[in-house]
Formats: C-alpha cells, sequence, structure tokens
C-alpha cells in the first residue's frame, strides 16, 4: 500500500505534538494539513523548521477535506469538536482515527449506522496505549479463575472525568468473560463506585499520568496486573497501528482492542 495521507487535527495540543513527532518518523505516512481551532503561523514555522515541510492549517474541516487529498484524519482535540469533525470526515469519504475521549454511545451508534451505510472504516481509541489494552485482555482471562475483583485506576489531577472510561472498560469486558464478579456487596461510598459488579477507585494526584490496576483475591493469594502510561508516548504505537489499518476496515471500530485480536 502507498503512502497514507493525514490531516492531523489539534495539532498543537498535548496528544497532538506527540503525534507529530511519531508520525515524522513513519516512512508510509504523510501529514497533509492541520486542523485547527486557530491559525497559528509560529507553529506552522516551528513545524518548517523542525521537519522542513509547511503545510496549510483549516479552521474549517469541510473545507479541508475538499481542497487536500486526505485519508485519515487523526483527531486529538475535544469531545465536542471531535465529534463534529468525525461526522464530516465520514460524509467527505475521509476515515476517521480519533483518540478524542467523550464520545457517548448514542454518538457510537449515529456513527456506526453512517460508516456502515458507506462502508466506510472509522475508528474511536480512548486509550491508545498497548498496555493498557493488554492489561484489559489479561483481565478478562485472569477473572474466569478469580471472580473477586477491584480496580483502581490513577490519573493526573487535571483529568475532567471519574472513574476512567478504561476503567469503566475493563469492568465491562471482565463481566462479559462470563464469571460474574464475586465481591463483598457494595456497602460503603469508601468502597467506590460499582460498575458491572466490580469496585473502581479513582485516584488524581499531580505527578501521575495514567496508571490502572486489578487486584484478584482468591484463599491465601492475590494476583495484581498494573499498566502505566508514564508520558503520551505510550499512546503512539497505537495510534500508528489504527492508521495503518483503518484502510483495510469498512465499519467503526470501538476500542484499540478489538484491533489486536489477529495480532496476539
Ligand atoms: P490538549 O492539550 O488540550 O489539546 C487539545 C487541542 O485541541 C488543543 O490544541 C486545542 O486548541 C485544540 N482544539 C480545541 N478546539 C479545537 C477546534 N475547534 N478545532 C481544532 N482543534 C481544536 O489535550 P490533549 O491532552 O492533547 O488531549 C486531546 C484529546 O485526546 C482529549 O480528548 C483527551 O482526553 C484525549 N486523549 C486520548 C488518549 C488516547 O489514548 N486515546 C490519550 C490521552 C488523551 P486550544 O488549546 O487553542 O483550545
Amino acid at each position: 500500500m502507498g503512502t497514507i495521507k493525514i490531516a492531523l487535527a489539534g495539532p498543537r495540543g498535548k496528544m497532538g505534538q506527540e503525534a507529530i513527532k511519531a508520525i515524522f518518523q513513519e516512512e508510509n505516512l504523510e501529514i497533509v494539513a492541520w486542523i485547527d481551532r486557530v491559525i497559528d503561523a509560529n507553529f506552522v514555522s516551528q513545524v518548517e523548521h523542525i521537519y522542513g515541510v509547511k503545510l496549510p492549517v483549516y479552521v474549517d474541516a469541510a473545507l479541508c477535506f475538499q481542497k487536500e487529498a486526505v485519508d485519515v484524519l487523526i483527531d486529538l482535540t475535544t469531545p465536542e469538536i471531535g465529534k463534529v469533525h468525525t461526522q464530516i470526515a465520514v460524509d467527505n469519504g475521509v476515515r476517521p482515527v480519533v483518540g478524542t475521549t467523550g464520545f457517548t454511545s448514542e454518538d457510537l451508534k449515529e456513527l456506526q449506522k453512517t460508516c456502515e451505510k458507506k462502508q466506510m472504516g472509522c475508528i474511536i481509541a480512548p486509550n491508545f496505549a498497548i498496555g493498557a489494552v493488554l492489561l484489559m485482555k489479561f483481565a478478562q482471562i485472569a477473572v474466569k479463575y478469580m471472580p473477586y475483583a477491584e480496580i483502581i485506576e490513577l490519573h493526573h489531577d487535571g483529568k475532567k472525568d471519574a472513574p476512567s472510561g478504561t476503567a469503566l472498560k475493563t469492568a465491562q469486558l471482565m463481566e462479559a468473560a462470563g464469571n460474574p464478579a464475586q465481591n463483598q456487596n457494595h456497602m460503603f461510598p469508601a468502597q467506590g463506585l460499582n460498575a458491572h459488579g466490580y469496585n473502581i477507585h479513582s485516584v488524581r494526584l499531580p505527578g501521575m499520568v495514567a496508571h490502572q490496576e486489578v487486584i484478584f483475591g482468591g484463599d491465601g493469594q492475590t494476583l495484581t496486573l498494573r499498566h502505566d502510561s508514564f508520558n503520551r508516548a505510550s499512546f503512539m504505537s497505537g495510534l500508528i497501528m489504527c492508521v495503518n489499518k483503518i484502510m483495510d476496515l469498512h465499519t467503526l471500530v470501538y476500542g484499540l482492542e478489538n484491533l489486536l485480536d489477529d495480532e496476539a
């Protein structure tokens, strides 16, 4: 397959900056345009200085897709605008790889319908860290044999939601493994939030990035699975994998774990 041409939305953000570094290291990927809230000449010349390319900035995503030959939109923005960009991309035949969090199940249902109608690939991945996704998979195996479990998720103090989407997803996948949670009844607030039968504890502290533990208890033994994202580079191999896989998809895929099956 030839070069995959990318429009990157949110390039000045923390994830956007990390994504630029990662994409410029990939020979088969090429950024052709930025989609941003503002046209920031400093940013454009900074990229030109570092990578030797001067790229157009579009505030209007639809205009970007009309003017530039774009295969894939990478969206790393905010929930409100991320949803708009994704819809515009699908309407214009551009495949979205979305790291932006905050899509509701209604948003996903709507997108799924459009993608199926258009036979278009679209990936929404709230967690690009392959280690975090593997933790979920290992937890699904462990819970079959050790159904007493609790989840602790730890994040930086700027995180806007609690519990994390990853913790909720982990609980959901553990429930789906078919051995119902056997925890003590949830009686006190200090036991955390009960979701899908598992108590989830949320810790918010400066110095943290994104961390999760699942602790399984059994007779005279415990098993702890833990994943740590120490910086945003941890999300990049998953992002690059999504961009490479999306050209062969014809539907909506929600969650990186659904792309790992054929790899593991
Ligand atoms: P951030 O640093 O705040 O970056 C967001 C960027 O989006 C900013 O540059 C912001 O510009 C820009 N933006 C705002 N409105 C826009 C618009 N209308 N059009 C284009 N760009 C717009 O946040 P971040 O830490 O990079 O995170 C970005 C998203 O990724 C969040 O939703 C976060 O939850 C998610 N995330 C996902 C993963 C994953 O693995 N999938 C991991 C970490 C974070 P201004 O600053 O000028 O407003």
